[in-house]
Parts: C-alpha cells; sequence; structure tokens
C-alpha cells in the first residue's frame, strides 16, 4: 500500500530530547521503517522549519520524509502550529490530487495532524486513520492553567474521533479517556507503540558507571511532568545509588536550560548533588548504550499517554520502576518485569527503587521477564502487521462506498 504518515511537528529525522521532541518522533520513524519492510511505499509529511532544508529526503528503504511549506520555514513551537494546518491540510490534498504519487490511506499523528488529513482526504478521498498521542483532556486536567494548548484542542479532539475512518489507541487507559470524550468504541482498534530490538538489545556497549554505585536511570525531555524532581526527591532513601538523566538539550546547552538549573538546584538543596547527573540530549541510536549501564530504569512522569522509554530499557534487559500512569500500566507488569508506584510520591519511588537496587535476585528475575515481555509483545513488527489490517480495511470501506 501506498501510506501517508502526517507527523505535523514531530519529524522523524529530529535530534531528540527536546520540548518538542521525543515519543512521537521515535514512533514515526520505526513504525515508517517496519511498514516499509512489510514492503509498503510510506511518505511522512512533517512541516517545513527550515528553508535550506530539501523539499524531500529519503530516509532508508521505502520511507521519503517530504516537508511541507506550512507557516514560515523556522522552528516554531507545537503549541504555536495550529494556524498552519489549514495551509498544510490544502498542500497535501493538492499534492495527492495532482502528483504521481497519492496515497491509499494517511495515517494523522497528534490532533493537529488530523486536522491537516482531514482536510486533505476530505478533498482527495484517501481514508484517515488517527493516533492521538496525548490527550488535550489528560493535559488540562493535570497541567490546568500552565496547559499552553491552543483553547480549541478538546473540541478538536473530540470532532476528530467521529470524523476519522479509525482511531489507534495505544493502551487501556487511552480508550477509557476517549470513550469519555465520546468517540465511539466501534471506530477505534487498539495498536500499542513497539521496540527496535536492534537498537534496544541488552548485548553491546554501555556506558561507563561509577564502581560501587548502583545505577538509576531516567530518560525523558525535560519537562516538569516527566517527575524528574520526584526522582531527585526519592534519591535521599537509596543513597548507595547514583541518578543519571538522559535528555534535554544537548550538554553544552545544559546550563543555560531552567529545567535542568531547577533539577540541579534540588538536587543541592536535597543533599543528592554528588549522585545526580544530567547528561543532556543523546541521539536515538546510542539510547542502548545508556540503558544497558543502568539497574534501574525510573519513569515518574504525572501522566503519560503511552511512554516509549519504559519499554526501551525492558528491551535492555532493565527492570522499571514506574508511575502507575497511563501506558505505563500496560507495558509494565507489576511485580513481574518492574514494580508500579503513585504518581508524584517520592516516598513510593524511593521504596520502591531502593528495594530493587539493594534485591539482585529480585533484579534478575525482573530483568529477565522484562527483555522477555518487550519482545514478545512490542515488537514493531507486530505493530506494523496490526496497522497494516487496520489500513486495509479502512481503505477497502472507501472503495466499496466509492462504487456503491
Ligand atoms: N530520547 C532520545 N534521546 C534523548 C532523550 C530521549 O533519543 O536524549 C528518545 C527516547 O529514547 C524515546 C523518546 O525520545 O524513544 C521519548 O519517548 P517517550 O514516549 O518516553 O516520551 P515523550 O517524549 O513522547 O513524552
Amino acid at each position: 500500500m501506498r501510506i501517508a504518515m502526517i507527523s505535523e511537528h514531530a519529524s522523524p529525522l529530529a535530534v531528540l530530547g527536546g520540548e518538542d521532541a521525543g515519543g512521537q518522533n521515535t514512533h514515526v520513524a520505526e513504525l515508517s521503517a517496519a511498514l516499509a519492510d512489510a514492503g509498503h511505499d510510506v511518505r511522512v509529511y512533517t512541516r517545513r522549519d527550515d528553508r535550506y532544508r530539501p523539499e524531500t529526503v529519503p530516509m532508508g528503504d521505502g520511507v521519503t520524509v517530504v516537508h511541507v511549506p506550512a507557516g514560515p520555514p523556522e522552528p516554531i513551537a507545537k503549541d504555536e502550529l495550529l494556524p498552519y494546518m489549514e495551509e498544510f491540510g490544502r498542500w497535501l490534498a493538492a499534492d495527492w490530487g495532482v502528483g504521481s504519487w497519492s496515497p491509499d490511506v494517511a495515517h494523522a499523528h497528534f490532533w493537529m495532524s488530523g486536522l491537516a488529513a482531514v482536510t486533505a482526504g476530505r478533498d482527495t478521498g484517501v481514508p484517515v486513520v488517527l493516533t492521538y498521542h496525548a490527550l488535550g483532556t489528560v493535559k488540562r486536567r493535570h497541567q490546568g492553567a500552565m496547559d499552553t494548548s491552543p483553547a480549541p484542542r478538546i473540541g478538536y479532539e473530540r470532532a476528530l474521533g467521529r470524523l476519522v475512518d479509525r482511531v489507534i489507541a495505544q493502551s487501556q487507559d487511552e480508550i477509557a479517556e476517549l470513550l469519555r470524550m465520546g468517540v465511539p468504541r466501534a471506530v477505534m482498534a487498539v495498536v500499542p507503540s513497539g521496540v527496535n530490538d536492534a537498537v534496544f538489545a541488552p548485548t553491546g556497549p554501555a556506558a561507563p558507571r561509577h564502581e560501587r554505585r548502583a545505577r538509576v536511570l531516567s530518560v525523558g525531555r525535560l519537562v516538569e511532568r516527566k517527575g524528574f524532581q520526584d526522582l531527585i526527591r526519592a534519591m535521599c532513601q537509596v543513597p548507595e545509588a547514583e541518578c543519571v538523566i538522559v535528555g534535554g538539550p544537548p550538554a553544552d546547552q545544559l546550563d543555560a536550560d531552567p529545567q535542568a538549573r531547577r533539577l540541579l538546584a534540588l538536587a543541592e538543596s536535597c543533599g543528592v548533588s554528588d549522585r545526580v547527573r544530567l547528561v543532556g540530549a543523546v541521539p536515538r541510536e546510542e539510547m542502548g548504550y545508556w540503558y544497558r549501564s543502568a539497574d534501574v530504569l525510573v519513569a515518574a512522569p504525572w501522566y503519560e499517554p503511552f511512554g516509549l522509554t519504559p519499554l526501551e530499557a525492558m528491551a535492555c534487559g532493565v527492570p522499571v520502576v514506574a508511575s502507575a500512569v497511563g501506558g505505563l500500566i500496560d507495558t509494565v507488569v507489576d511485580g513481574l518485569t518492574g514494580d508500579l508506584v503513585p504518581p508524584r510520591d517520592p516516598g513510593a519511588l524511593g521504596a520502591a527503587v531502593g528495594k530493587i537496587v539493594a534485591d539482585d535476585a529480585r533484579r534478575a528475575t525482573y530483568a529477565a521477564a522484562a527483555l522477555e515481555r518487550a519482545r514478545q509483545a512490542y515488537s514493531w513488527r507486530r505493530a506494523a502487521d496490526q496497522l497494516g489490517d487496520v489500513y486495509t480495511a479502512v481503505s477497502e470501506v472507501r472503495r466499496t462506498r466509492a462504487v456503491v
């Protein structure tokens, strides 16, 4: 099939770790590659944010990234992109309408891509599949007045659930949320993200580590809701371990990053600064090097739509202590591949991490089960197969309707 991936802000070619570059970029890159491996022809449409970027860039066999001119060709924060989505959608419609490449299906990632895809789909008849990745209702609940999403987000997300041909939910928690929003269950298919077992494997080089201290690793964009501050507070209860945090801006820009400074100041005031280290952004291909150096991966977000980093750690044979929120409730099997703790609770987090760090047998058992689970249940090939079936189903329905 010809598959158009729409990912307005999250380019699969982006450097990760920055404020708007994380799981969605990885997801789109890996899913596109897996679909191409399965024989599909994939184009990823993302907004042109640099005037010198060529319009098309090949990304491995069978995947081409297309930079769509919508809005000024410069970086723009995700929350400022809504005004350009109409232009994005019209460009897609024109391209698919007259160009030599017209897709059988469009798969939009994030609600704004959904808007662009629906605009293009209306004019061209291309069916639209949507993965929200994150939901405005959840963000509003957790961030309240701090939520900088465009005001109409929640309304658009609700409407999209009824306009698109299929919604892809990534976890049981997301299904419940979508039902509360009024998205019909019949429109949903559940396909969780995968993990790349070539990049994330137990064998391979590992970052050097302290001789005597256990290593607690946490990975992600340095945004408040990722809960790094809770982890730093929890470290008081784990005196025998160091805490390494990967993500944020590149290492040489950490000094100027407000959130990095806040975290280091907190470590200082908690008396753990000699055991807390910020690494900065690391290229995705090198992430295995960091996971493999860890005794335990901590993911302590306040909320998390899916959460790739626990899966990546599990695929490297590293047990996980995670907040019992969102997608993490599905990926981490409590008491088997790791432990789930309440979010925003440094006491509970410290207790769980302390227990796992102190108990070699428990760690080894968790590690083996974590690896097994990542390999069995979360391969990208499985995700590509399941989505391939969804794409076939929606494009057949469209064809049948067109004939009738
Ligand atoms: N990541 C990376 N380099 C970094 C920090 C993060 O490659 O310095 C990757 C990480 O391996 C994962 C993604 O960014 O694939 C983060 O995804 P997650 O779902 O955990 O969080 P999100 O950013 O979507 O909120």
